[in-house]
């Protein structure tokens, strides 16, 4: 897939749309989800251009894996839920229900979060 540099969250990384900061360094930016699912539900992604999990295994480099994945562990220090337990959940694709195509990775917590995946209903 070719990278929309048109979607919400290139926007956001741009300074065209605000966000609701809740860190940043050299390769990440996380803000809160604008429609959160849990008490903590933050949004954790890449500063790099890439549509999705397997775009940015596939083509990033180290420094930007490790910061991605320590920052999803900050954000959880940041928002208190260390200590109580928290989710680190990334959809791809159209089974996964990605709907913004650059990657993310949803931090939730703030209460028990139930079952990993929802049933078929
Ligand atoms: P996904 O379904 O994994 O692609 O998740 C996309 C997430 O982005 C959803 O949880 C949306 O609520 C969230 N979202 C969409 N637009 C914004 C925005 N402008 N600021 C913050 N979160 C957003």
């Amino acid at each position: 897939m070719t990278y929309d540099p048109n979607n919400i969250f290139a926007r956001i990384l741009r300074g065209e749309i605000p966000c609701n900061k809740v860190y940043e360094d050299d390769f990440t930016l996380a803000f809160h989800d604008i429609s959160p699912q849990a008490p903590v539900h933050i949004l954790v992604i890449p500063k790099g251009q890439y549509t999705s999990l397997d775009d940015f295994a596939a083509n990033a480099s180290e420094p930007e894996a490790a910061a991605l994945l320590r920052a999803c562990a900050k954000v959880a220090e940041i928002a208190g839920v260390t200590g109580t337990g928290w989710r680190l959940l990334g959809n791809v694709g159209a089974d996964g229900g990605q709907e913004v195509p650059h990657l993310h990775f949803h931090v939730f917590g703030g209460r028990h979060l139930g079952r990993m995946v929802a049933k078929p209903s």
